[in-house]
């Protein structure tokens, strides 16, 4: 049984139904807070298994981890001018009890403000540095006005990196570090393609010198962020006391990076850009379930059906996590019921194939059923691995190419966005304030069309004019309408 709701057709509601009760059982918006959201187990063991992809990759390089309340008090967050812009968003504790709080505690809606009054306790010299910390599996919260599961939240997972250098070069080297941390886990691993971009100056981070973040495109042309690093120069080490003592025995401000892969983005991400009509499609290495074995009896205790599953199940278990699914519904009922959850190779074992030797195999992605010799089963598995990641991947990079157009007048410019999905590849004035204004038109004649910024990885120098007002180009930007 496949989804009410078409994704091509409809990828609002299309997401609304996979996410829920008719869907794959995600998240339970019953609840009844809003922006507050149940995660479901088949969700909270998918996103186990990619924070632990991010939490071995941040370790590798030279990450520790820590565990940091989640309540933080009020003078903190006045400390950083910029960052009080977090300060309208803030959910308040007042109260304990009866008893009102000496210092209202509000609960974190990013770490820095809490993790920085406590670097400057723990750095002392330059021995320390580069200090690197993080924390995952916590969660952050943010007054957001409209609200959606996995793409906004009043209370969303978070996962953030923080380090502290001696030098800015070493920001900017950690940066591309990031950005190879979000690519070799979130593409490499999961099979998601984006754009790394430098921000524009007014859509940085609060308090940050630049801001760096992924777009990944999502099936309704909207570009999600699911990854941002920023260089925080050293705004943040001076407003919390970060210093350091060099190697001239000088007190100095320490240079700053927070990273943060968008757990909620990238499951979003998952669901959105590898879902199809049928239900999720997980990535081999995050399926909760990777092989689930279903009989075909046609009388209620076929003996040598259930042995034959029982010890395909003892074997793949060895190497994978396996299902075997004797319950008592139909078969038909559980090829929709594993296709919906996304399980990546489905096993059908009947009396014909345990007579014949052979079994029979569905990759979920494609849903392609194949009949082999059963000695061939574990090597058909082991290439489906990789298979698998492959053709999702290729899928996911010819979307985001097929819809990525270029514009050299802004009329052509308005034209794609409101006809068309994806990016506008564009030649821009300048991504510090003075192009704030060509952004806005961009963002009023497109109905929200933003300026994303320009790849980070562009070294080469604009020429031509700026699509809206004609100066100068600085820089090649792309343009899209996001989440
Ligand atoms: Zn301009």
């Amino acid at each position: 049984m496949a989804l009410k709701n078409k994704k091509s057709q409809n990828f609002s509601e299309w997401y609304t139904e996979i996410t829920g009760e008719n869907g794959a059982k995600l998240v339970d918006m019953r609840y009844g807070v809003q922006g507050f959201v149940p995660h479901r187990t088949w969700s909270v063991q998918i996103i186990r298994r990619f924070e632990a992809l991010l939490e071995q990759q941040v370790e590798k390089d030279g990450y520790s981890p820590i565990l940091l309340p989640l309540l933080i008090p009020e003078e903190n967050i006045k400390k950083e001018k910029e960052h009080v812009e977090f300060a309208p968003e803030l959910f308040w504790v007042e109260r304990m009890g009866k008893t009102k709080l000496e210092t209202p505690l509000y609960l974190r809606p990013t770490g820095e403000s809490q993790i920085y009054p406590l670097y400057s306790l723990w750095i002392r010299s330059w021995k320390d540095l580069p200090w690197k910390n993080y924390q995952s599996r916590i969660t952050t919260y943010r007054g957001e006005s409209t609200t959606r599961p996995f793409l906004r939240g009043r209370e969303f997972i978070f996962f953030e990196t923080h380090a502290v250098f001696e030098t800015n070069e070493e920001v900017l080297k950690q940066v591309e570090k990031d950005m190879q941390i979000t690519s070799e886990i979130i593409t490499g691993e999961l099979g998601l393609p984006f754009l790394y971009f430098k921000r524009p100056s007014w859509d940085k981070f609060a308090g940050a010198d630049d801001t760096y973040g992924a777009d990944c495109l999502m099936p309704d042309g909207k570009v999600s962020q699911i990854a941002s690093t920023h260089d925080l120069g050293q705004r943040f080490a001076k407003a919390y006391n970060v210093k350091f003592i060099d190697q001239n025995e000088k007190s100095q401000f320490g240079y700053q990076t927070c990273f943060g892969p968008g757990i909620w983005r990238i499951m979003a991400a998952i669901i959105g850009v590898h879902g199809d009509d049928f239900g999720l499609v997980l990535p081999f290495k995050i399926a909760p379930i990777q092989i689930v074995i279903v009989p075909i009896v046609f009388e209620k205790n076929d003996k040598a059906v259930d042995r034959k599953c029982k010890e395909l199940e003892k074997k793949l278990s060895k190497q994978y996590r396996v299902k075997y699914d004797n319950s008592d519904n139909k078969p038909g009922w559980k090829y929709n019921e594993w296709e919906m959850l996304g399980v990546p190779v489905r096993i059908e074992v009947g009396p014909k194939e345990v007579k014949a030797k052979k079994i029979t195999i569905v990759r979920r992605d494609i849903r392609k059923r194949e009949t082999i010799a059963e000695k061939q089963l574990e090597r058909k598995i082991k290439s489906y691995e990789s298979v698998i990641l492959k053709s999702i991947s290729e899928n996911a990079e010819k979307f985001l190419r097929e819809n990525i157009k270029e514009a050299n007048t802004f009329e052509h410019l308005v034209k794609i966005l409101n006809t068309n999905k994806g990016l506008v590849k564009t030649k821009f004035c300048a991504l510090d304030k003075s192009g704030e204004k060509c952004a806005d038109k961009i963002q009023q004649a497109t109905d929200g069309g933003k300026v994303r910024g320009m790849l980070f990885d562009d070294k080469s120098r604009a020429s031509g004019k700026c699509v809206v007002c004609s100066k100068k180009a600085t820089a090649t930007v792309y343009i899209a309408k996001s989440y």
